[in-house]
Parts: structure tokens; sequence; C-alpha cells
């Protein structure tokens, strides 16, 4: 059995999954990824999760959506939601939060800062 958090990566972008990936993997959690809303919730669906860490600006579902449907399950009432995106907007913001996301984060950010607010909103949920 392994005590490591599993964090669900959802991006458009290979490159940032990839890169997103390697620095959660490189801070002890265990990563999954999916390329858009839809995927992500197979995903979520089919395995357990600790967090989500996903993108807002993807083709057939986007992060707002993805979000929504995520909340709209009983079960997924709490889990912890991140959003990372270049959209740095205040409008985008307040989006993110009305669909149900924890946090905010603007990339590109340091690897030190989201793993930081990875394992204080783990440490809080
Ligand atoms: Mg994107």
């Amino acid at each position: 059995m392994s005590a490591k958090k599993n964090i669900l990566i959802v991006d458009d972008s290979e490159f940032v999954r990839n890169y997103h990936a390697y620095i959660l993997e490189q801070a002890d959690f265990h990563v999954m990824t999916a390329m858009d809303g839809s995927d992500g919730l197979e995903q979520l669906f089919a395995n357990q999760c600790d967090l989500i860490l996903t993108d807002i600006n993807m083709t057939n579902m986007d992060g707002y959506e993805f979000i929504r449907r995520v909340r709209a399950v009983a079960k997924y009432d709490s889990l912890p939601i991140i959003i990372i995106s270049t959209q740095s907007e205040s409008t985008d913001k307040s989006k993110g939060f009305e669909a149900g996301a924890n946090l905010y984060m603007v990339k590109p950010t340091t690897p030190e800062v989201m793993i930081e607010n990875i394992r204080l909103i783990l440490s809080t949920n």
C-alpha cells in the first residue's frame, strides 16, 4: 500500500502535462493525466483521486465545465481542485471559483509554489 497522494492533472498540452507530472512526481505524489475535461471525468470516476490540478482552455470540455461536473457529484463535494491557467483576468478567476475551484494559479508558476500550494490544500482538507 502506498501512502502517496493521487493527483489528477488535466491539460490539453502534452508538454504541460508532462512537465507538471514531473514536478509532482519529484515531490513524491502519484500522478494521473487527462487531456481534457471529459477525459478528466473518466479518469476521476475510474480512480482514487486526492486532488485535481486543471487547465481552463481545453478543447472538447474546458476547465470550468469540468469543475462544474465534478462538483455536481456529491462524493466530490470537497475534493480539492486547483486551476492553473495562463488566463489572469479577475473575471476568469471569478468564473473558476464560481465553478467550484479552491485555488487559482496563473501559469507559469514555479515548481516550489505549485508544490507548496498543493501540500497546503491537502493538509487543510
Ligand atoms: Mg490549455
